[in-house]
């Protein structure tokens, strides 16, 4: 079956831009484009025209180049319903269960609320791509500037029901800083201590941590593990509801 081809593209100081291309058909998607320039260079060293733009929320560091990109080659911009108002030269709305095709790969689109009150997630099954933007991040999730904890992980349990083989394409790389971040929360996770040293290992060469591996989050990323009785007694908090285990882990992030 037919895959996408991923192109990760650095962008301003530490977001990632996708390029998805669709060799069966030529169709290529942009995932958050936060400037256009950078994503100019990779479609033109690729080789690639781009036929769609897919935003995942409205922040500028995730849409900053849609104006330009869409002037430039006549495309639809796809993003959240939610947040309509919010993205300008928005075309296409989609929320929780709708499907998008970019060629001949299908996303199911979740709602993701948390980081922002619109956030939604792109899920290629036929890719094992997830975008999620500033949900889900190796080893991290993003801050939580407009949702509740109970939507925030509710958002994040949705991520974690995807198959251990998906590909996590977030927005940032974080990877480093979530990852000392992780440890302190769980010292003794060794599938997290191994984790950390390949990190260290890939930025010591200057190398992407993204995309990860949902089935490694599933074992390392203390934001995905609020309902694991190991970290809720590392944090002190037994047997409590996951929602407000994840915003206890959440809060000391935020002043970690
Ligand atoms: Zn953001
Ligand atoms: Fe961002």
């Amino acid at each position: 079956m037919a895959k996408f081809e991923i192109e990760l593209v650095p962008a301003l100081s530490d977001n990632y831009v996708y390029l998805a291309h669709d060799a069966e058909t030529g169709a290529t998607a942009v995932i958050d484009p936060a400037e256009a320039d950078p994503v100019l260079a990779a479609l033109e060293r690729k080789g690639w025209k781009l036929t769609h733009i897919l935003n995942t929320h409205h922040h500028l560091d995730h849409i900053g180049g849609n104006a330009e990109l869409k002037e430039r080659f006549g495309v639809p911009i796809i993003g959240p319903r939610a947040d309509s108002a919010r993205i300008p030269g928005l075309d296409v709305e989609v929320g929780d269960g709708d499907t998008y095709s970019v060629g001949s790969q299908t996303a199911t689109v979740f709602d993701t609320p948390g980081h922002t009150r619109g956030h939604i997630a792109f899920w290629f099954p036929d890719s094992d791509a997830l975008f999620c933007g500033d949900t889900l991040f190796v080893l991290g999730c993003g801050r939580m500037f407009e949702g509740t904890p109970e939507q925030f992980w509710s958002s994040l349990t949705k991520l974690r029901s995807l198959p251990d083989s998906a590909r996590v394409y977030c927005g940032h790389e974080y990877t480093q800083s979530n990852a000392r971040f992780a440890l302190s929360v769980e010292k003794d996770n060794a599938d997290l201590q191994a984790k950390a040293q390949q990190v260290d290992a890939l930025r010591a060469e200057g190398r992407p941590t993204v995309p990860g591996i949902l089935g490694e989050e599933k074992k390392t990323n203390p934001f995905l593990r609020a309902d694991v009785p190991s970290v809720q007694e590392a944090v002190g908090m037994a047997g409590q509801d996951p929602a407000v285990v994840f915003a206890e882990i959440r809060r000391r992030k935020d002043s970690f």
